[in-house]
């Protein structure tokens, strides 16, 4: 079906799919917090975003892009871009139906409600988006959800961007990725599909097309990603037909924006071709995920032809300045499917700092780098060199490629001493000896009794904890005094554990100001940000590092603590380190050579650590790998591949130590199901994981597996300050019992107690406790 254009106003020759929302120093954040604490208004908090979203365009503006020619994405969101079209469109659980108001709309305060629950009413559940580190809300939607549009947010936002003069470019989550990323909602039946309900949705986003028009947009972004994510439940075949329905209703609207239909995170594949017939003006491929398409039949060829193809060639996923010549030469390669090509971002730039000019102290990594801003100016020249030609933008293409040949070439990238002992690993360096030898080895060892006890590794960081570390880092307090203060706070945490009779004792990690940066403050060939802070969820943000060099330990990091700690108890003290995939997933990582040999490097770095403690007579290590499910690749056939890599460097971690030390590790997930190939063959003797918000219902999963190791299903959730009361955990320990023989069960809660209180942390450990010592008596 072909529709007449409603603008003729062509697609801008470059742009980005999003900028990130936080504010160059975290603005977002502690407007969204101070209105949350109750000490400032609603007004007040859109008065302040306001100016966010106003310094953004004039950045933006500054960079490169565009007044009045639709290449700034309107791309703000108070908390997630998912959360806001569930709000936009009504989609609302029956739990929260008090939050729409008698005229059918939802306020600022209701969607803070949504994201963050009140009382009873648990908030919607927020899980990966995609492969990043970015977590949305999870729409719930059942046959009951009444589809309406309940925020007009996002046309606001447009006429607050023309209101100052600019032609901006709406940006909202297409409705099939939409229904596609929902779960059912509580009322609806077992086998009930969000995306059965796409023909009342698309009334709703008809409107708000029809509204934007009416107000001026020339062009609309819809991000579609869930059409290239394998791992999404729903058959293929439903998908596109739900595709082609979307864009075949909202492409035949006789008044709306011309249409940008977004497809990051991957490759559209057989969905290409379903985009191609319909009647959008626009699609947006991801060049640095996927491949320009190949083998197209000659009626998608000749569609396609009439569209202009957004070339996603800037990675928006990592730091790195990159090959800029090789960006333009793939965005040229994109005429090949159409005359009409413009250049973007692959991904939205939410998922990187706002500007390595924020950076002071990186050296000559800063000219290695591009954050968000960077990537932007990388934009404009590739559009002008389209535009152009190479000529054109010759300076900045040698300036470019200057970069990168110093980065390949510069200290520390490749170090022999590195290189030479990962090229001499062999499988034997993999692999530990027998398990049932191991289990009657550390049994020996550790005389530990039925049903051990034991935390996942942190204790509460209290204030204090963090003023002592700020004032280390501001010079107001010495090296030593730091050091004392933190032995101080150890041996209290040693203490209280003993008292409330663990059997596993655990230092506590204060000294840690986050499980993956203290690694890379202490190893060769990471470096740090001093504002490089990017969203993770919410109003929370993580400074990743930057893995820029061949990785290793100059020195031992965690020994001394690990030491003095086991020196205060004649318990077993855990040592505690963080796994090689975690520490890769949580860092921005070098893209110069397979992720494999990274990791590789970093599983040396730890394997030395490891040996230092057990020569150090640390018996038990915890090597926490939460982040072992994130890495998962989107798509089934690079599974295997991620999996041998992965697996593979936690066993070249931990597999040098003697039979009678004990290895754990710590997962952050509970599909357990989804994993349990990747948890069997990491071999660890003791795998601790989240169980507590899904009943144990993982033990019939852990049951039907036939995993023999031991295991640790956490008994109570550390994400609430609430503690679970002992019948309670009797109750869940015994249903473990049920399905997991006793002697491969430990007792833990879900994760770390970092962000709890002491006062519930106590109580909750205590009734664990007796809950462990009613279940023993009864075993
Ligand atoms: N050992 C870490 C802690 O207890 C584990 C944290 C995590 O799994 N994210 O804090
Ligand atoms: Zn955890």
């Amino acid at each position: 079906m072909t529709t007449a254009p409603f603008t003729t106003a062509p697609f801008p020759a470059g742009t980005i799919l999003g900028y990130p929302r936080i504010g160059r120093r975290r603005e977002l954040k502690k407007a969204v917090e101070a209105f949350w604490a109750g000490s400032t208004t609603a007004e007040e908090l859109e008065q302040t975003t306001a100016g966010l979203r106003a310094a953004t365009r004039a950045r933006l503006l500054e960079l490169g892009l565009g007044r009045d020619d639709s290449s700034i994405p309107e791309s703000f969101s108070y908390y997630d871009q998912v959360l806001d079209a569930a709000v936009a469109v009504g989609a609302v659980p029956s739990r929260f139906a008090h939050l729409v108001q008698a005229d059918g709309s939802i306020d600022l305060a209701g969607y803070f409600t949504l994201a963050r629950g009140v009382g009873d009413s648990l908030p919607l559940e927020m899980t990966k988006w995609f492969d990043s580190n970015y977590h949305y809300l999870v729409p719930e939607i059942g046959p009951e959800t009444s589809f309406h549009l309940a925020s007009d947010r996002i046309v606001r936002e447009f006429e607050e961007a023309k209101a100052a003069g600019f032609l901006t470019r709406p940006v909202l989550v297409g409705p099939v990725t939409f229904l596609l990323l929902a779960k059912p909602s509580d009322e609806a039946p077992a086998d009930f599909a969000p995306l059965s309900r796409l023909g009342d949705l698309l009334p709703v986003y008809a409107e708000l097309l029809t509204r934007l028009r009416a107000a001026g947009a020339e062009w609309v972004q819809l991000d579609e990603p869930g059409l290239v994510n394998e791992s999404i439940p729903v058959p293929r075949t439903e998908q596109l037909a739900a595709l082609a329905e979307a864009y075949r209703v909202l492409g035949g609207l006789s008044e709306r924006p011309a249409i940008f239909v977004a497809a990051p995170y991957g490759e559209l594949g057989d969905a290409l071709p379903v985009l191609a017939a319909s009647a959008v003006e626009a699609i947006g491929v991801d060049l640095v995920r996927g491949a320009l398409p190949v083998g197209l039949d000659a009626d998608t060829s000749a569609a396609l032809a009439t569209k202009t193809i957004v070339a996603g060639v800037v990675d928006g996923h990592n730091i790195w300045r990159g090959d800029l010549a090789a960006a333009l030469s793939t965005a040229e390669s994109v005429s090949a499917l159409s005359p009409t090509v413009a250049v973007s971002s692959s991904t939205s730039l939410l998922h990187v700092p706002h500007d390595v000019a924020e950076e002071t102290a990186l050296g000559q990594l800063a000219d290695w780098l591009a954050f968000a801003d960077q990537k932007v100016g990388q934009i404009a020249v590739l559009a002008a060199g389209l535009r152009d030609g190479r000529a054109a933008i010759q300076p900045e293409l040698d300036a470019a490629a200057a970069a990168l040949a110093a980065r390949l070439a510069a200290p520390g990238v490749r170090e022999s001493a590195v290189r030479s002992r990962t090229a001499a690993l062999s499988a034997g360096d993999y692999s530990r000896g027998d398990y049932a030898e191991r289990v009657a080895a550390q049994d020996a060892a550790l005389q530990l009794p039925l049903l051990p006890t034991t935390t996942i590794g942190s204790f509460p960081q209290t204030g204090e904890i963090r003023r002592a570390r700020a004032r280390l880092n501001s010079g107001a307090l010495s090296a030593a005094e730091y050091e004392q203060l933190m032995k101080e706070e150890i041996g209290r945490v040693v203490e209280l554990q003993e008292e409330i009779g663990l059997d596993v004792l655990v230092h506590g990690e204060p000294e840690r100001n986050d499980m993956v940066q203290y690694f890379a403050e202490n190893l060769d060939g990471f470096a740090v940000t001093e504002h490089g802070w990017v969203q993770s969820y919410g109003s929370r943000c993580t400074r990743p590092s930057l893995l820029w060099g061949d990785v290793s330990r100059p020195a031992p990091i965690t020994v001394d603590w690990s030491v003095y700690t086991q020196s205060l108890t004649a318990k077993p003290v855990k040592g505690m380190l963080t796994g090689p995939v975690t520490i890769l997933a949580w860092s921005f990582v070098r893209d110069d050579q397979p992720l494999a040999e990274t990791a590789s490097q970093v599983a040396l770095a730890l394997r030395d650590e490891i040996a230092d403690l057990e020569a150090a007579g640390i018996g038990i290590v915890q090597v926490d790998e939460p982040a072992l499910r994130e890495l998962l690749p989107l798509k089934r056939a690079d599974h295997a591949d991620y999996l041998e890599w992965s697996v593979g460097s936690f066993r070249l971690a931990t597999a040098g130590v003697r039979a009678e030390t004990q290895i754990h590790t710590h997962l952050c997930y509970s599909e357990f199901g989804v994993v349990i190939d990747a948890i069997s063959r990491l071999d660890a003797d003791v795998t601790s994981i989240e169980a507590a918000r899904s009943r144990m219902e993982i033990v019939d999963d852990i049951e039907r597996s036939g995993f023999d190791h031991g295991i640790g299903p956490g008994v109570y959730d550390i994400h609430s300050p609430r503690v679970p009361a002992v019948a309670e955990l009797t109750e869940l320990l015994e249903r473990a019992l049920a399905a997991v023989p006793g002697r491969q069960l430990w007792v833990n809660p879900d994760c770390g107690l970092k962000t709890r209180g002491y006062a519930e942390t106590v109580e909750s450990l205590q009734n664990m406790l007796e809950a462990t010592r009613a279940v023993r008596a009864n075993a």
